[in-house]
């Protein structure tokens, strides 16, 4: 009686996993990127018979140490080659090694006549720095060339197979002078802002078309493999952080308590850049580590700062996120309801937005990144941006083409949605006051 009891359970656990491991759910590990639920995956909408790209599922562990601005982790990614070709080699970006004395970056920048004066850690050549590579568990044949390190496979990946890379590394944040770059840290109000951007080895894309893309990162445009990627960040205990994916331990990370404290709506009559309130002080010995899935996405990014209020709003069932300076904050009350007009705006006139959830975030930037964006100002001049950033998602987030070879394509459909959203939420005319007249 037990031993078919037993064997009836087995049956039924076996049964119901096997189900499960077929389930698509986009906000929860584990990895369903390549499940025959998933709308998104190209193999489940093929435009055309024999068409292929290549699969990721990254997982990173990262430590962010707030003192010395050096990210040290270990990165697991599963590349799946779904091309018809075997691959001997493949190749990885380390775009933080483009700023540093004697790169490809800095001999542009030299014949252009604007040489570069770089921080502390660029000058030593510290941009992205691998302490270890193991392919399937073995060492292997590694070759740096600036940004670009091509890793020998210890034996050839065969179509529809998959391989495992296993990676330490470090990543210093710094901020030399006239380098426009996009990982930064700086100042926030006596503490550290934190923007974790192309800061991880990232596999170069293999495509139909070109084979291996192994820019060295000049024009700054990107292309990556769409996957899966699960996160995990460890900051000091004082930070706010918000990232790419859905956050897996919120009640960890940010209870209801801590949330309330940190509602943008407490700030609204805050003047404008006055010094921040302290909702948790600095312990150098409290960490915390912020945990996330994305699926369907080709990057991650993240954002960190002790000052950041949060507002949110949702639409559709899609979380809209802010983050402002808390000195900021008058300025940003409208931002995730702005934000959530935008997403609607695009996703009812162009295609729908398939993630659950965008972030604007007050961050001296400008640049997207999948469901993140990093952006700056205040209402009403940062409409535009914000419009922008987000309308970005759209090309560069979900239709996701080669960047480095046809940079014009994303930016001029992302400007036309930018006009378009801005003309449906704010009307022909949002200029107000008198406009010079330089022409007649
Ligand atoms: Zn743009």
């Amino acid at each position: 009686m037990r031993s078919i009891l037993l064997l009836s359970f087995s049956i039924l656990l076996t049964y119901s996993s096997s189900i499960f491991a077929q389930q698509y759910d986009p906000l929860h590990p584990p990895n369903s990127y390549q499940s025959s639920q998933n709308p998104n995956y190209w193999k489940n909408k093929m435009p055309f018979p024999g068409y292929w790209q290549q699969d990721v599922h990254y997982t990173i562990d990262a430590i962010i140490d707030e003192q010395t601005d050096i990210v040290t982790a270990k990165e697991n990614l599963v590349y799946s080659n779904n091309s018809p070709d075997t691959l001997k080699f493949v190749y990885f970006h380390l775009y933080q090694n483009a700023f540093q004395p004697e790169s490809y970056s800095d001999d542009l920048q030299k014949t252009n006549g604007y040489p570069a004066r770089y921080g502390r850690y660029e000058s030593q050549k510290l941009g992205t720095v691998i302490d270890k590579i193991n392919v399937d568990g073995q060492e292997v044949k590694i070759q740096l060339d600036n940004t670009i390190l091509k890793v020998w496979l210890p034996k050839p990946l065969l179509p529809n197979e998959n391989i495992v890379f296993d990676i330490n590394f470090k990543t210093y944040f710094d901020m030399g002078g006239n380098v426009r770059r996009r990982m930064k840290v700086f100042p926030a109000y006596g503490f550290k802002h934190f923007d974790g951007v192309h800061w991880y080895p990232r596999i170069c894309v293999y495509d139909r078309k070109f084979g291996w893309e192994t820019d060295q990162h000049l024009g700054k445009e990107f292309y990556g493999d769409y996957g899966t990627y699960d996160v995990s960040l460890n900051f000091s205990d004082n930070y706010v952080v918000e990232a790419t994916g859905f956050l897996q331990n919120k009640d960890e990370v940010l209870p209801k308590e801590l949330r309330e404290k940190l509602d943008i709506k407490n700030f609204a009559n805050k003047p404008w850049e006055e010094k921040p309130s302290v909702i948790t002080p600095y312990d150098p010995k409290k960490r915390k580590t912020w945990k996330y899935h994305a699926e369907n996405v080709h990057d991650f990014a993240w954002t960190a700062d002790p000052t950041y209020r949060i507002g949110e709003t949702y639409w559709n069932g899609i979380q809209m996120v802010s983050l402002v300076q808390e000195p900021h904050a008058s300025r940003w009350q409208n931002a995730a309801d702005y934000t959530a007009k935008v997403i609607e705006t695009y996703s009812k006139d162009f295609g729908m937005y398939v993630y659950n959830k965008m972030v604007v975030a007050d961050a001296r930037d400008g640049m997207e990144y999948p469901m993140l964006t990093l952006d700056g100002g205040g209402d009403p001049s940062y409409r535009g941006l914000l419009a922008h950033e987000v309308g970005h998602n759209w090309f560069f987030g979900m239709v996701g083409n080669n960047e480095t070879y046809r940079a014009a394509l994303d930016e001029g459909f992302t400007q036309f949605l930018t006009a378009w959203s801005q003309e449906k939420i704010d009307g022909l005319y949002p200029v107000r006051g008198l406009v010079k007249q330089n022409y007649s």
